[in-house]
């Protein structure tokens, strides 16, 4: 691939590095202690353009090709995984759903809201008794008449408790994927219910939630996509889902390599700075190397959507290497930091607490292992 940014790629970085300087780092610390990140910054990202991106102009959308996507998550990411997880799930799991599976009557209904931020998408899939193994979820979906009725309880989902529409996996047919559809649920529904979930070790201030439905009734046209296909819905939104979380990985680990040798080099002990001190070179050059690494593997994925080729398996390389990166970054630079990179005050903890998660959702690295293990080898070890 070219490496070589082209002049709009260029120009959504260096957007969404002024906006983050300006909106978000200022203000990320204490969203964090809140545990509530400014719900102003919805409609702010959406006056930018930033939940749009590679959506049509026609629908809102401020267009772009996946690696301006990238470009603009990482951005944010280096500023606070919860703003950038709030753009990733509203238009990354859902808004990118809607264009890809839709009619034209869910896009126009659904697309100008929530690229514009006036509307906030969540994507339910995982549930309380089903994680990892998302395709036997058992929330139901029973047709009565021009309508389906649901009921079942969903788990630890992003944007629960602000969203205005759920993309909602349940089950109308048999056992496993097959049996799965997906539908776009109003979140004003009568039966719906949403309690946020507090005491998160990291993206404290991200509004993540549990829903329960309780005998919810919509019209059969909210159902996204052919019935008994929920689960491809599912697993064509991770797949590229898994490239923004890798994209706010590299913005995690900038982020603590920013952080590190700043510190480095003002921080003096023994008489002079420790950046002089080889043992700490070795911690900044390590989260260094890890940065570079996520980077062009997360612009792979990219560059292979971009260019119409098939990208799961690179798409699940470039989310486990660049998550477990994150963490290995955070840990790095907080140790550059000692007790001070212990306290609040200063960013490495944070980093950390943050980046801790990205091995966890969206297929735990222990999934993504055996996502690769079977492309490698045709064999499924689930
Ligand atoms: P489990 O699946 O129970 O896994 C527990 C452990 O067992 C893990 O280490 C796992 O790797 C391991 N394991 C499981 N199966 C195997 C196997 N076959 N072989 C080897 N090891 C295995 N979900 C949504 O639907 N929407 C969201 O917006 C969303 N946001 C989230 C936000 C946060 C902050 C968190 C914490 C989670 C979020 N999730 C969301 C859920 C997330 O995707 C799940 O937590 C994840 O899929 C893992 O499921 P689980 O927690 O049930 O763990």
């Amino acid at each position: 691939m070219n490496l070589e940014l082209s002049e709009e790629q260029v120009a959504a970085k260096a957007l969404a590095r002024d906006f983050t300087e300006r909106e978000v780092i200022p203000n990320a610390a204490a969203w964090d202690r809140a545990e509530s990140v400014d719900r102003a910054i919805v409609k702010k990202l959406g006056a930018v353009g930033f939940l749009g991106l590679t959506i049509g102009e026609q629908y809102g959308g401020s267009g772009g090709d996946h690696l301006a996507y990238c470009l603009v998550t990482e951005e944010l990411g280096r500023g606070d995984s919860s703003v950038r997880g709030i753009v990733s799930v509203s238009l990354g799991l859902v808004a990118k759903s809607i264009a890809h599976w839709g009619s034209e009557e869910q896009k126009r209904a659904w697309l100008p809201r929530l690229t514009s931020g006036e509307a906030v998408g969540c994507f339910g899939l995982t549930e309380p008794g089903v994680g990892s193994d998302a395709a036997n979820l058992a929330t139901r979906a029973v047709r009565d008449g021009d309508s389906y009725v649901l009921t079942g309880s969903k788990m630890f989902i992003t944007n629960g408790t602000w969203a205005d529409v759920v993309l909602l996996f349940a089950r109308t047919g048999g056992p496993g994927h097959r049996g799965v559809s997906a539908f776009l649920v109003p979140t004003d529904l009568p039966g719906l219910t949403r309690r946020e979930i507090h005491g998160k070790l990291g993206l404290r201030g991200q509004a993540t939630a549990e829903l329960v439905l309780d005998g919810v009734r919509i019209p059969a046209g909210a159902m996204l996509g052919p019935e008994g296909r929920g689960f491809s819905v599912a697993m064509s939104a991770l797949a590229k889902g898994r490239m923004s979380v890798a994209a706010g990985c590299v913005g995690i680990a900038q982020a603590c390599l920013d952080a590190a040798v700043g510190y480095a080099g003002e921080r003096e002990q023994f008489g002079a700075p420790i950046a002089g001190r080889q043992l700490v070179q070795e911690l900044l050059a390590d989260i260094a190397v890890d940065v570079d690494a996520a980077r062009m593997l997360t612009w792979r994925v990219a560059d292979l959507i971009d260019r119409g080729l098939p990208f799961a398996t690179e798409s699940s390389v470039a989310k486990l290497f660049a998550s477990e990166a994150a963490v290995r970054c955070a840990n790095n630079a907080l140790q550059v930091f000692g007790g001070y990179g212990y306290i609040d005050e200063y960013p490495a903890g944070k980093l950390l607490r943050d980046a801790r998660v990205m091995t966890l959702y969206e297929g735990t690295t222990q999934i993504h292992k055996l996502l690769i293990g079977r492309a490698l080898t045709g064999v499924s070890a689930f």
